[in-house]
């Protein structure tokens, strides 16, 4: 299934305080405010690849994006 994904512009909300990548549907469940827009994608992976071009740590979220999470 295709989402749209986002990446957390703040990264000091996580554990890891690394830039979390997350789906539209889980951002807005966080209410997160301050992100920056990636793309629609069908795979969290070309969504963090993107972040990593913004974000060096860029890291999907362990929610939303389990395939991706690194830690
Ligand atoms: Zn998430």
């Amino acid at each position: 299934m295709k989402e749209f994904y986002y990446v957390n512009n703040d990264q000091t909300k996580n554990p890891g305080l690394h830039h979390e990548v997350h789906t539209e549907e889980h951002a807005k469940k966080l209410n997160i405010i301050n992100k920056s827009y990636l793309g629609y994608y069908d795979n969290c992976r070309d969504a963090v690849k993107k972040a990593r071009e913004i974000y060096e740590n860029a890291d999907g979220c362990a929610i939303c994006c389990p395939l991706c999470h690194k830690g």
